[in-house]
């Protein structure tokens, strides 16, 4: 089985299983591993929860190692881009009434269903 050595703050180098990591790669871009990827271990020695800055190099290593891969997606970790907003026009607050009544109509799904083009 691979061995990962990492470094712990308070014991110093301490050897690992890919099992015990877990890489956190943020994808922005054109990069594949992008400022704020890390990868974190629970130190085997003294338990602490360790996480250090991955870059591209290091996420190599560690993929290659068996590690385990999270890539960030639309959660916290990924940036918001306000210069791609959702296409067509904004919501109104007569569309919610609009879309409230069309909701107590019986038959709105198949209402709804027409309305796509
Ligand atoms: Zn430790």
């Amino acid at each position: 089985m691979t061995r990962i050595r990492a470094s712990c703050p308070e014991c110093g180098e301490v050897d690992l299983r890919p099992t015990d990591v877990t890489l956190h790669v943020v994808r922005y871009g054109e990069d594949d591993v992008a400022a704020g990827s890390s990868y974190r271990f629970a130190c085997p020695d003294c338990d602490e929860l360790v996480t250090k800055p991955a870059d591209e190099r290091i996420a190599q290593l560690l993929t290659t190692g068996g590690v385990e891969v999270e890539v960030a997606g639309a959660g916290r970790f990924e940036p918001v881009h306000p210069e791609f907003p959702p296409q067509g026009p904004a919501l109104t607050p007569d569309d919610l009434i609009d879309f409230h009544q069309l909701l107590e109509t019986d038959d709105w799904f198949e209402q709804l269903l027409s309305l796509t083009p």
